[in-house]
């Protein structure tokens, strides 16, 4: 009997995850179809992908480009939905089976509880709502009985690590990092740094968001605490080793002291694959990896005394409550303003720990306590900017 295709609803098609979501299921038409495509922005991308992929709803968050997306896809019967509250309700859609959230930012945390509670399982590349809520998601996960599959690189290793160990406990997992474009750099030569310097990463090509966050080491420290929700991990079991190659994308090590990585070449594709695909591995035509051509993988320590957001990240996770969630908040706003020139390479980190001091700390939040805190601490960094 022929499978049924999976329906996908990608959260977010027109960004660097979601052009390589729809790569991935170009590839694999016979498993999986698009039911619904969203943007931001970028109304002539969305408007192209449409009419390669018919999905059955499109959503333009921008209201001003409604009618332009609208009118292009009149004639193929494509449902055309605009505003940030459509990106809630479209993750609904009966057909769909997984939701893929390559949103940026805070704005993946609401249309990603929506499909929990509709009971869609989640291909999570926006790691930030776990971030802001991961009790909160890890819960309604629960609840509703709904699978996270790892998108983000360094998840999808553990979680393809923990294959066939359901009975093994985690003793620890390495969360490797490519260090970023300025890894070694000292204070004093980060000072003067432009954001077209930042903009530019060594093995991916991603986001302005996430290369920033890669370049403070945000990313990692997002990640850390991302792996904690998603593994149900102690911040103690979790350790960040600089891996400038980006071959060994993590490793986990059980309590027998046995280590199991998994390598590659770096390639977002294949996580994204995996996500989809699971359990099964999809045949490819990826680069494979050739072990002569690189003879020397080497580890470092992060320096956490430098890139000091990694350290906050790590604080934050200690602290709990609402405390990631003003990390969060006090990032996005640092970012932005850094790629706008209004703000310090190192500056970034300051603003970050300013609004970590002066948020009010709440220790057990609802959604209510995250998205105030998330308003108040955009409101607060702005002002000290
Ligand atoms: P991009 O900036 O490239 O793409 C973001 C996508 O989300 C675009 O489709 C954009 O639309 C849309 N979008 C942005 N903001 C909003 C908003 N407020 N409301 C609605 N839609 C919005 O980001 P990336 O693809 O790089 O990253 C996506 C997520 O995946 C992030 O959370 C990132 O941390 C994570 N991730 C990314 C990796 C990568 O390799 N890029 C690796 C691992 C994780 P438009 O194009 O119209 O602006
Ligand atoms: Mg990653």
């Amino acid at each position: 009997m022929k499978k049924k295709k999976k329906q996908i609803a990608i959260l977010g098609s027109t960004g660097s995850i979601g052009t390589q979501v729809l790569e991935v299921i170009n590839e694999h038409s016979d498993l999986f179809e698009v039911d619904v495509l969203t943007a931001n922005n970028n109304s002539a991308l969305l408007i192209e992908q449409a009419k390669k992929f018919k999905p059955n709803t499109v959503v333009i968050t921008n209201e001003d480009k409604y009618k332009e997306v609208d009118v292009a896809l009149f004639d193929l019967g494509i449902k055309v939905f605009t505003g940030a509250q459509s990106l809630e309700e479209v993750v609904e859609g009966e057909n769909i089976d997984i939701v893929l959230t390559a949103l940026v930012g805070y704005s993946g945390l609401k249309p990603t509880i929506r499909a929990i509670k509709a009971k869609k399982n989640i291909a999570l590349a926006n790691k930030e709502t776990l971030v802001v809520a991961g009790d909160l998601i890890t819960k309604l996960c629960k609840e509703y009985n709904v699978q996270i599959y790892p998108v983000d690189s360094e998840h999808s290793a553990i979680f393809q690590c923990l294959v066939g160990e359901v009975y093994n406990p985690i003793e620890k997992i390495y969360l490797t990092a490519s260090g970023g474009p300025f890894r070694g750099w000292i204070k004093e030569k980060l000072q003067n740094i432009k954001k077209e310097q930042a903009l530019k990463h060594p093995n991916w090509e991603m986001g302005a968001k996430i290369t920033i966050d890669s370049a403070t080491l945000m990313n990692k420290g997002l990640e850390v605490i991302e792996a904690k929700w998603l593994f149900d991990l102690k911040p103690e079991q979790i350790e960040v080793v600089v891996h400038p190659q980006s071959i060994i994308h993590s490793a986990v090590q059980f309590e027998d002291g046995s280590i199991k990585a998994q390598l590659g070449i770096p390639d977002m594709k294949l996580p994204i694959q995996y996500a989809l695909g699971f359990p099964e591995r999809l045949k490819n035509t990826f680069k494979r990896f050739n072990f002569m051509d690189y003879p020397n993988l080497t580890f470092e320590k992060p320096d956490v005394k430098t890139f000091k957001n990694l350290q906050l990240a790590y604080d934050a996770l200690q602290k709990g409550g609402n405390m990631p969630c003003i990390l969060n908040a006090a990032n996005e706003i640092a970012v932005a303003a850094f790629l706008q020139d209004k703000i310090g390479f190192l500056n970034m980190s300051d603003l970050i720990a300013d609004c970590m001091e002066k948020i009010t700390f709440v220790s057990n939040p609802t959604l209510e306590d995250y998205i105030d805190s998330d308003e108040t601490t955009r409101k607060l960094a702005n002002e000290l900017l």
